[in-house]
């Protein structure tokens, strides 16, 4: 089956989630309001062509270019003044291999409409991160991940890449056709060209029962190992200063889908978004309130169990905007460095409210990828919009580097190219396939000039 990006009436513009999209000549800005770029231009392309056009047109006029997605990284790894391409033209479903079980789609498609063509053919991605505005394209790029320590993160899934090269070449690339290009274009933070198609191995679609509980954070920490053995999907949330914490399981399930209750309303929109909205803001405004806030919240922890398809289930709404720093550090690592932050922010009193979020995956052999070669925690401090965060979060990684960390893509750190090569082994050969495909550094902004230069 072959459905062409423009005729499918479910893709390109129907569909385009505009909320965080740059205008022409106005400030484009990204979701949370951290980084903001004047682009000289904005391209919308609907076909390979028009993307490859793009390319030429910068080659031939001396014009850089960056590609965003759904603009939900909090660095600037997508901002430009120049050329900025949006693939939101591009969505949909190119064709699927039932028995292969893989599906080759548009690069701009939102990870939610994707779940829903999916789920029409049968099919499901085997693990997503907790929300589905991304595109898959930038979901991608900068290594997104979920949680479960059998599963990579989502561009383990990805056996194929179409992309438009710096050099403006179409390029077909597998595993099998271009073993390097291949490894490199998992995770490539947009740094390599235009990807306009990817192929992702899927699996049949399947039911998740998911359940939310309190524990205390040091009966969690103890129960690590046995937690994340037993369950498909595990991660905790715990808030500063406070003893619960929130243990979210999902595991596959036969039982009937529970629907979308009242319940689940109230608890995912009022408690987890309008509710927590307002703490945050008093928050804010009342900075010395943190720590109650926090422990209050940690008391709200909604407790209770759901069943649905896996794209249904995984997502949730952030509606409050804050800003976020994660690092992926080795699996084992996770008590250790958490009971050192704790340790750290009782005793400087940060003022912070937000729960910090823990999560598992699977190592993986992308070149890029922050699980590369080992089984990983992932650990996220996020800080309400409009609240100092650099203290805070340049305190927390200091205790993230200590433990071998590398940071997420698509959040904030502090890292420069000398420390980023320490950390990934494969980072030179990175570079000699990034000088390969964008030899005059069309694709290269300040941010990513400061990593690679
Ligand atoms: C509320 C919120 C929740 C989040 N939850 C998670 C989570 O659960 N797990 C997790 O790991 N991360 C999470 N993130 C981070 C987010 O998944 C990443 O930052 C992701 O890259 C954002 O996707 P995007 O489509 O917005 O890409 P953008 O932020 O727009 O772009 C990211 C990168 O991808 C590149 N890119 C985009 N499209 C293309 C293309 N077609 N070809 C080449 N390069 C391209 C861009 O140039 C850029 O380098 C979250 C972020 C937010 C704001």
């Amino acid at each position: 089956m072959s459905i062409d990006a423009r005729s499918d009436k479910r893709t390109a513009a129907k569909n385009v989630t505009v909320t965080s999209s740059p205008a022409n000549g106005k400030l484009w800005s990204n979701w949370s309001g951290s980084v903001t770029a004047r682009p000289q231009e904005i391209r919308m392309p609907r076909s390979v062509d028009e993307v490859a056009e793009a390319v030429r047109v910068c080659r031939r006029e001396g014009r850089r270019l960056r590609i965003v997605g759904s603009g939900h990284s909090f660095t600037p790894i997508a901002a430009t003044d120049e050329l900025l391409i949006s693939l939101d033209g591009l969505q949909g479903i190119v064709g699927v291999d039932p028995e292969g079980f893989t599906a080759t789609v548009w690069a701009g498609t939102k990870l939610k409409l994707l779940g829903e063509l999916l789920f029409e053919n049968g099919l499901s991605q085997e693990n997503l991160g907790d929300i589905d505005v991304q595109s898959i394209a930038g979901a991608v790029s900068t290594g997104t991940h979920g949680t479960g320590i059998s599963f990579g993160n989502i561009s383990t899934q990805v056996v194929g890449v179409k992309i438009v090269a710096g050099t403006g070449e179409v390029l077909d690339v597998t595993r099998e056709s271009h073993p390097d290009w291949f490894k490199a274009m998992q995770v490539s933070l947009g740094s390599l060209g235009i990807i306009v198609q990817l192929t992702l191995k899927l699996r049949p679609s399947y039911k998740l029962e998911y359940e939310s509980r309190r524990m205390l954070l040091d009966d969690c920490l103890q129960q690590l190992e046995p937690l994340r053995e037993a369950n498909r999907h595990f991660e905790f949330y715990w808030f500063p200063y406070a003893k619960p914490s929130q243990i979210k399981v999902m595991n596959i399930t036969d039982k009937e889908a529970t629907g979308r209750k009242v319940w689940d309303h109230i608890s995912d929109v009022w408690i987890e978004n309008s509710l927590f909205g307002l703490l945050s803001e008093m928050s804010r405004k009342l900075p010395g309130t943190s720590k109650a806030i926090s422990r209050l919240s940690a008391s709200q922890v909604p407790v209770g169990r759901k069943v649905n398809y896996s794209h249904r289930i995984f997502a949730t709404q952030r509606l409050v905007r804050f800003n976020e720093m994660e690092y992926n550090l080795p699996a084992e690592a996770m008590a250790d460095v958490i009971r050192e932050m704790r340790e750290k922010i009782e005793r400087e009193r940060y003022r912070v409210h937000f729960p910090i979020e823990c999560r598992y995956a699977k190592g993986d052999d992308i070149w890029l990828s922050p699980a590369y070669d080992r089984d990983s925690a992932y650990i996220a401090v996020h800080m309400f919009k409009g609240m100092p965060h650099e203290r805070y979060f340049a305190d927390m990684e200091e205790i993230f580097l200590r433990y071998g960390g590398r940071p997420h893509w698509g959040k904030m750190h502090g890292l420069q190219a000398g420390q980023l090569a320490e950390r990934y082994p494969m980072w030179r050969a990175f570079k000699a396939v990034r000088e390969e495909l964008d030899p005059d550094g069309l694709l290269l902004n300040d941010y990513l000039r400061k990593i690679f230069l």
